[in-house]
């Protein structure tokens, strides 16, 4: 299985991410735990990437592209992922399609979370409380909103015109929203 999972920020792709991946024994992927690890430990990719970060701003498409691909073409990435925050832009659209092509495989569906943008900010600023993030305040949230609706959102037709995009409601209880995922990917056929 070779999934993505798209919504914008705090739409709660990180906690489906874990759920989905566990379902089909594949590893999830999140781009930006990448780097948020690759900070904390003061790494060369954490450097480039921690000012980017902290400004909402997305990261180079070259430093996140080259990250992505180093990443799957780990052991246990082989049987499939599932994406969390990558691809993000249309550049990373088309590196994406080239790594799974070099495999031999394709992208099983692109899986969208659908919220609604008021409650997310104040989802995020609770969050912030809660865990420190240094991009959950309110200026960068707008951002990262402004962000995603600009380079982001067009992907969604990018995936709809291939015929395998699922938009499901991410709004309501962790579970309610989890069950809707499993029951849109049944109608994925197996690959
Ligand atoms: P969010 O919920 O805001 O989308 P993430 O944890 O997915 O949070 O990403 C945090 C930050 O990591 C982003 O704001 C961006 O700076 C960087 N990042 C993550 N994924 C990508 C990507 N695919 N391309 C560029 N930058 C990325």
């Amino acid at each position: 299985m070779r999934l993505i999972l798209m919504g914008p920020p705090g739409a709660g792709k990180g906690t489906q991410a874990t759920y989905i991946a566990d379902h089909f024994g594949v590893p999830a992927i999140s781009t930006g735990d990448i780097f948020r690890a690759n900070v904390s430990k003061g790494t060369p990719l954490g450097v480039k990437a921690k000012g980017y970060m902290d400004a909402g701003e997305y990261v180079p498409d070259e430093v996140t592209n080259l990250m992505v691909r180093d990443r799957i073409d780990e052991l246990d990435a082989k049987p499939g992922f599932l994406l969390d925050g990558y691809p993000r832009t249309l550049a990373q659209v088309e590196e994406l399609d080239g790594m799974i092509e070099f495999t031999g495989h394709k992208l099983d569906a692109a899986v969208v979370l659908t919220v609604d943008d008021e409650e997310i900010v104040q989802r995020l600023l609770a969050r912030a409380q809660s865990e420190g993030r240094a991009d959950d305040t309110e200026d960068v949230i707008r951002r990262r909103q402004q962000l995603y609706a600009e380079q982001t959102e067009p992907l969604i037709d990018v995936y709809r015109k291939r015929g395998i995009l699922l938009e499901v409601d991410g709004m309501g209880e962790v579970d309610d929203v989890t069950q809707r995922i499993f029951d849109a990917l049944d109608v994925v056929p197996e690959s």
